[in-house]
């Protein structure tokens, strides 16, 4: 061989991305989510176990932990991971998401945040705590999931006008704690996740 076809050889070799290459394992292993932490440990994201894999391959994350199941490809034994952390710190902007009824449903849980039900989104309205006829906006702070009875119930009147009606906690805008808390919730059946997510404990 050449020397520059050995070059060209080589190269080649490097920049093969073996994710691509990748065609084993289950579909159920590869849709889990698996935890993203950033290089501080701080809980950042979530995302599929394929993406999290790539990641992993490409050096940009380490497995921090394993799902217990094992990819076996080509040539390699590559444990599936759980929970991956950046190798780099990423920076991430104190992000605000926008404004719409789908997040704010997802931020109330789909809960109404008068009576606690929790419904299906087509079930729910949302309410403006302080009613758009008497000068209320349609901000985070103003805007909650609501069952249609509770709207109906508080009509057009003002919470400290209806003494039997009150809000089950003081709405806010969507921010990383909110991201965490949803984090905990597909989390909380995964032990290996924990101690990343209830750190503060
Ligand atoms: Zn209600």
């Amino acid at each position: 061989m050449s020397p520059v076809k050995a070059a060209h050889t080589r190269k080649t070799r490097l920049t093969h991305t073996p994710p691509v290459e990748i065609r084993v394992a289950q579909p159920i292993t590869m849709q889990r989510p698996v935890l993203v932490l950033n290089a501080s440990y701080e809980p950042i994201n979530i995302c599929g176990a394929r993406r999290a894999l790539v990641l992993v391959l490409k050096g940009v994350a380490r497995t921090e932990e394993e799902q217990g199941a094992i990819l076996h490809a080509a040539r390699v034994r590559v444990p599936m991971p759980s929970v991956i952390r950046l190798l780099e710190y990423r920076r991430i902007p104190h992000q605000t998401r926008a404004l719409s009824r789908k997040n704010i449903l997802l931020r109330d849980r789909n809960t109404c945040q008068y009576c606690a039900i929790v419904l299906n989104s087509g079930e729910l309205t949302l309410d403006h705590v302080q009613p758009r006829s008497r000068g209320g906006l349609s901000t985070w702070e103003n805007l909650v999931a609501c069952c249609h009875n509770c709207n109906r119930r508080k009509g057009n009147h003002l919470l400290n006008e209806l003494t039997e009606m009150k809000l089950l906690r003081e709405p806010r805008p969507f921010s990383l704690h909110t991201s965490r808390h949803i984090m905990r919730m597909i989390g909380h059946s995964d032990p290996k996740w924990r101690r990343y997510l209830y750190y503060e404990s």
